[in-house]
């Protein structure tokens, strides 16, 4: 019967049809796990969460009134401007400063800032002994103390590469 094949004919083709749509479809899905942020498209973010630049500002407005002044001296960084970090002390001049590339720092997505001690306006200091509000305890672990209260991780915290003025929190 010639109907027959065809209608045979015409499955086979529609099922081959599907199953190279789905390999196509398959192809086009971005990698897994590729950051640590899988949920998140880096590409549409390009500023500090309002969540994070809210506690920034009550860190730096606490911190001030336990009589340490500080100052935010980076947040929201670029894939590209990661890159370049990390370059710093492998392929360009300078000290290491981060291990993680671009896309890999909680800095790419708007979660982490970091922060220095500014005693006198335009004298930044990164002395974790310094106690200038004289209670003696250390003002940049008094900051940090703040921070965490705020819901803030510290990257003094970590094991591997110890990020101390690197606070940064888990919104996802
Ligand atoms: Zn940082």
């Amino acid at each position: 019967m010639h109907w027959k094949r065809i209608i045979l004919t015409t499955l086979l083709m529609t099922v081959a049809a599907l199953i190279l749509f789905g390999f196509l479809h398959i192809e086009q899905l971005p990698p897994k796990n590729s950051t640590p942020v899988a949920t998140k498209d880096a590409d549409d973010i390009n500023s500090l969460h309002p969540t994070v630049e809210k506690n920034m500002h009550k860190l730096v407005d606490k911190s001030a009134d336990t009589g340490i002044p500080i100052i935010i001296t980076d947040d929201y960084r670029s894939k590209k401007e990661q890159d370049k970090l990390y370059a710093q002390g492998r392929t360009t001049e300078g000290q290491i400063v981060t291990n993680v590339q671009g896309g890999e720092s909680m800095h790419n997505y708007g979660l982490a800032i970091d922060f220095a001690l500014e005693p006198e306006p335009g004298k930044v200091i990164w002395d974790m002994e310094y106690d200038g509000n004289k209670n003696g305890e250390s003002d940049w672990l008094e900051v940090v103390a703040i921070a965490k209260d705020l819901g803030f991780h510290w990257g003094g915290d970590w094991t591997e590469f110890k990020d101390y003025p690197h606070l940064e929190m888990h919104i996802y």
